[in-house]
């Protein structure tokens, strides 16, 4: 039998051998929650990963923290999603003097061109996200190379899961009337979405929070909802819920719940991962959008 001491002595010694695996693990930071997954999913145990806006997170708008800056300054490598989506983070990586590589997942896909530049919001095509991973596990293989055979393994895995997602997001569209597959979101982040899978966003705000919302543009959408006979106005996690409500109100379209644009939820909440904050988004559509 194990003495009180012996006992403690075990568990130091596997706080130890704990605290010791974790320092030996790849530091990487990932810009904001979405991305922070992904680089979890292929990365696994060899990597540890840090994510600077978190859950719920708007990453248009962030403001680092000197924490931020000591992430990045340990990180050996640091995923962003580029695209002007991060604006603060080229400075954030130059004050700390990080000698982390700086991989811009975004540069790899063919971005949507909007009035005021490009559109970031690429990972709301699963097809993009796929980008994204094979970027990330070649990424990783070339600053492990020890570890190739798991990043290798656990891209493969997880690439079969998105190739999934994307096949029942695209039957779960296609059931809805077309007639039926239009909405409002606050911010112009479904670009992507709506290319690759079919249902039209009408948003007041444009691809970056970053700019005001003028009363002539909520005028504007007010119009456009009643006109096209929008089906529901949705409410999205990162941005302020009173436009939605607002516009919904004034033109009696149906409220159709929360959209996870530019941030996972919480761990609690359905969209604590990139693949289901995907399902949660798909379901909340189908819900208001079904006959
Ligand atoms: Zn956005």
């Amino acid at each position: 039998m194990l003495t009180r001491r012996s006992a403690l002595a075990l568990s130091f010694a596997a706080f130890v051998a704990e605290a010791q695996a974790e320092a030996q693990k790849i530091p990487v930071v990932a810009s904001f929650s979405i991305i922070g997954d992904l680089a979890r999913q292929v990365g696994g145990d060899r990597v540890s990963v840090t994510t600077i806006v978190g859950p719920d997170g708007d990453a248009h708008v962030y403001q680092p923290s000197p924490a931020d800056g000591r992430h990045i300054a340990q990180a050996r490598l640091i995923f962003v999603n580029g695209l002007s989506f991060e604006g603060w983070l080229d400075r954030l990586v130059r004050a700390a003097k990080s000698k982390g590589e700086v991989f811009a997942l975004g540069n790899g896909i063919a971005a949507r061109k909007e009035e005021e530049g490009q559109d970031p919001h690429a990972w709301q095509d699963v097809a993009n996200a796929k980008v994204y991973v094979e970027a990330i596990r070649e990424a990783l293989i070339a600053a492990d190379p020890e570890g190739a055979q798991t990043y290798k393994t656990n891209a493969d895995a997880y690439l079969a899961k998105l190739d999934a997602l994307d096949a029942e997001i695209l039957q779960t569209i296609a059931a809805l009337p077309k007639e039926r597959r239009r909405v409002v979101s606050t911010h112009d982040a479904f670009g992507y979405f709506a290319a690759r899978y079919g249902i039209d966003f009408i948003a007041p705000q444009g691809v970056s929070t970053e700019a005001e919302v003028s009363a002539r543009d909520v005028a504007k959408i007010i119009d456009a909802v009643k006109t096209h006979k929008v089906a529901a106005v949705f409410i999205e996690n990162v941005a302020d819920p009173r436009l939605a409500k607002r516009i919904a109100d004034e033109t009696g379209a149906r409220m159709g719940g929360v959209l996870y644009s530019d941030a996972l939820s919480d761990a609690k909440g359905d969209g604590a991962t990139y693949i289901d904050m995907m399902r949660h988004n798909v379901k909340q559509l189908a819900k208001a959008l079904a006959p």
